[in-house]
C-alpha cells in the first residue's frame, strides 16, 4: 500500500449487506440457547421463526441461509416442473439467481415489464397467465419483488401488491413476494409488514440487508406451505444445526432495526440530491435506500466512475454500463454521507478522460 492509497476509511455504499453486527448482536449470538434445528430443537431459531410469523402476520415462518434460497424454495413449493412463473423483467430472480427457477424447479420464466412500477398491473398479470393444454405449460406462479432492487428500491404499495395478486388468484395461480427489502417498503409506505404479506401465499424477508443481521432470510406463509418449504430447504442443503448462533442476532434485527430504516431513506435522498446535476450525473430522488446514478451524460462510464469513486474513498457498484448503485445502511450516518458527497465531487471535478487506470487497486470489488 503506497502513501496515496493509505488514505482513509472508505464509505462503503456497495450494498446494505456490508453492515457489521452490533455489540448487542454479538452478545446475543454468544448467549443464544441452541439445539439441533434439523430436529426442530433450536430454541433461538424457533423464537426467530415465531417472531417473523407474528411480524408478517402469517401462520408460520422458516429461517434460511439466504434470500436466494428462500425464493428458490418458494418456487419449488408452489410450482410443478414444466410450468411458467410470471416475473418482472428486471427482478432479482431473473437477474441474479443463476436461472434457479429453471435449475431447481424446471420452471420457465415469463418476464413482464412493469415499466416505472415495481410490480405488474392486474391487467398485465391477467394477460400473462396461460392455461395448461397439450402445447402450453400453464402458469404455476406469480413472483413479485418489493422493494424493486434494479428499479432503485422502488416501492409497491399494499394496494399494488393486492391488485396483482388478485389477478393471479382469480386464475388459481399462487403468489410469492420476494421481500428482500420489504421492511424498507413498509417504512416508506408507513404500513406494517403484514399489510403486504396479507395478499400473497408466501413472502421472504432478508434480515441481513438493511436490518443488519449477520446471516439469513425468513420465508413465511401458511403452516402447510412452511412444512413443505422445510423439506425443500433440506433438499437444497439448507438444513442447519445449532443455527441459534445466527438466529438470535437475526431476531434482534427484526425486532429493533425496522423503524430506523427511515434514516437510511433520508440519507439516500440526501446523497441523490447531492449527486444529481454534478457534471452530467443524474440521480433521481428515491423512496428508500437504493440510489441509482445515471452516468450516460457524463464523460465516464459506470465502471470507470465506480473505480474513481473507490480511489477517492467511496465504494459503489456498477449496475449497468451507465448506471451506478449506492446503497445506504445502518453503518453510514449522515456525516458519512456528507463525506461521500465531498469525495464524489472531487472525482467529478478532476475530469480525467475515461480510460482504465493501471495503478494497483487497494480494494477489489
Ligand atoms: C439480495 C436480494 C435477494 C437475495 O438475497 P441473498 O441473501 O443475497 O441470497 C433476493 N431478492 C432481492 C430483491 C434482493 O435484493
Amino acid at each position: 500500500m503506497d502513501e496515496t492509497t493509505a488514505v482513509r476509511e472508505p464509505v462503503d455504499l456497495r450494498s446494505d449487506t456490508v453492515t457489521m453486527p452490533s455489540d448487542r448482536m454479538r452478545e446475543a449470538a454468544a448467549n443464544a440457547p441452541v439445539g439441533d434445528d434439523v430436529y426442530g430443537e433450536d430454541p433461538s431459531v424457533n423464537d426467530l421463526e415465531a417472531t417473523a410469523a407474528e411480524v408478517l402476520g402469517t401462520e408460520a415462518a422458516l429461517y434460511l441461509p439466504s434470500g436466494t434460497m428462500a425464493n428458490q424454495t418458494a418456487a419449488r413449493v408452489h410450482t410443478e416442473r414444466g410450468q411458467e412463473a410470471i416475473v418482472e423483467t428486471e427482478s432479482h430472480v431473473v437477474r441474479y439467481e443463476n436461472a434457479g427457477f429453471a435449475q431447481h424447479s424446471g420452471v420457465q420464466i415469463r418476464p413482464v415489464d412493469a415499466g416505472d412500477r415495481a410490480v405488474p398491473s392486474a391487467a398485465q398479470v391477467a394477460d400473462a397467465v396461460i392455461a395448461d393444454d397439450l402445447h402450453r405449460p400453464g402458469t404455476g406462479l406469480l413472483c413479485l419483488e418489493n422493494t424493486h432492487n434494479a428499479k432503485g428500491g422502488l416501492v409497491a404499495t399494499p394496494d399494488a401488491i393486492a391488485a396483482a395478486a388478485e389477478a393471479a388468484h382469480d386464475r388459481d395461480v399462487p403468489v410469492h413476494l420476494d421481500g428482500a427489502r420489504l421492511a424498507n417498503a413498509a417504512v416508506a409506505a408507513d404500513v406494517p409488514l403484514s399489510a403486504f404479506a396479507a395478499h400473497v401465499d408466501s413472502v421472504s424477508l432478508c434480515l441481513s440487508k438493511g436490518l443488519g443481521a449477520p446471516v439469513g432470510t425468513v420465508l413465511a406463509g401458511s403452516e402447510a406451505f412452511v412444512a413443505t418449504a422445510r423439506g425443500v430447504r433440506k433438499l437444497l442443503g439448507g438444513g442447519m444445526r445449532q443455527a441459534g448462533l445466527i438466529a438470535a442476532p437475526a431476531r434482534l434485527a427484526l425486532t429493533e432495526n425496522v423503524a430506523r430504516l427511515a434514516d437510511d431513506h433520508a440519507n439516500a435522498n440526501r446523497l441523490a440530491a447531492g449527486i444529481d446535476g454534478l457534471d452530467g450525473l443524474r440521480a433521481p430522488a428515491r423512496e428508500t435506500n437504493v440510489v441509482l446514478v445515471d452516468t450516460s451524460e457524463s464523460a465516464i462510464d459506470a465502471e470507470t466512475f465506480v473505480e474513481r469513486c473507490a480511489d477517492a474513498g467511496v465504494l459503489g457498484s456498477a449496475f449497468g454500463p451507465e448506471t451506478v448503485r449506492f446503497c445506504t445502511h445502518l453503518d453510514v450516518d449522515t456525516a458519512a454521507i456528507e463525506t461521500a458527497l465531498e469525495r464524489i465531487e472531487t472525482v467529478v471535478r478532476s475530469r480525467r478522460p475515461s480510460r482504465k487506470l493501471n495503478s494497483v487497486r487497494r480494494r477489489r470489488r
